[in-house]
């Protein structure tokens, strides 16, 4: 799996879908670099907060397979959680209304058009990784945060933290609220250097 965070979902159909070029990403298994060709596609769903509310969204995801050792990857927009069809812009509402604007879970519910034990599932993920969140956000933004800290106040953190989702996978090796653990070593994550022209 290949999460590249130069591109975003309106992009990733231009940048990456229909781009034929030269690929320059280091294959997750075998470390080998700029070894990559097209190999087929998937769709799937993913569910976005933008401007006009709750939308479900397919999209067309691209797997490159490596010339090297021949593993297949999926190449995914860093909105899209993997394995998971709400995007982490979804969960971070979810948890905003809830825990920052105290919004009853049934009311959210109704107005998300989802069930709330979705909601419930998403509030147990982050309960489970919630001390990994505070040692990460006591790591990276010094912040004063301790293992007793309410979920509202590191939601409330994690609200303003423009590339939390970025930082937070680059220095845990994992993706935040990912439901299925897959190791670190599978995650090519393109985040900080130049993106290829
Ligand atoms: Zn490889």
């Amino acid at each position: 799996m290949i999460i590249d965070f130069h591109v975003n979902f309106n992009n990733y159909k231009d940048k990456i879908f229909n781009y034929y070029g030269f690929w320059h990403y280091k294959c997750p298994c075998c470390n080998t670099r700029n070894s990559f060709t097209r190999h087929g596609s998937y769709v799937r769903n993913l569910c976005l907060i933008n401007l006009s509310g709750i939308q479900e969204f397919k999209i067309k995801i691209l797997r490159l397979c490596c010339n090297s050792c021949e593993t297949t990857h999926a190449v995914l927009p860093p909105e899209a959680i993997p394995y998971c069809i709400y995007s982490f812009s979804f969960m971070l509402y979810v948890f905003i209304e809830h825990f920052v604007h105290n919004k009853n879970i049934l009311k959210l519910s109704e107005k998300l058009n989802t069930s709330f034990q979705i909601i419930y599932v998403f509030i147990s993920k982050l309960s489970s990784q919630l001390n990994k969140c505070i040692s990460f956000l006591r790591a990276f933004l010094a912040v004063q945060l301790d293992y007793s800290s309410s979920f509202k106040e590191v939601i409330s953190i994690v609200s303003k933290y423009k590339d939390f989702q970025k930082d937070y996978l680059v220095y845990t090796k994992s993706v935040f609220m990912m439901t299925r653990n897959v190791l670190s070593r599978n995650i090519y994550i393109v985040a900080y250097s130049k993106p290829p022209t």
